[in-house]
């Protein structure tokens, strides 16, 4: 699997000038890695560690890929 390429896809889709507010911890966010877990998880990458596991994630990300 080609984990890079799916990120690309999904940055693709996502306007990059948009702020993302995390739900959990409120922090705003814009840049691409942040606005790509938001969309994807609904959380921040650093929430997205603290309460998904990396098996939760890897599937959330293979079942938005297009
Ligand atoms: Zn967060």
């Amino acid at each position: 699997m080609n984990y890079k390429d799916k990120l690309e896809k999904m940055r693709a889709s996502i306007p990059l000038t948009e702020e993302v507010e995390c739900p959990e911890c409120k922090k705003k966010f814009y840049d691409e890695w942040n606005l790509v877990s938001l969309a994807t998880l609904n959380f921040c990458l650093l929430c997205a560690n603290r309460n998904l596991d990396k098996e939760t994630i890897k599937e959330k990300y293979n079942v938005n890929k297009q």
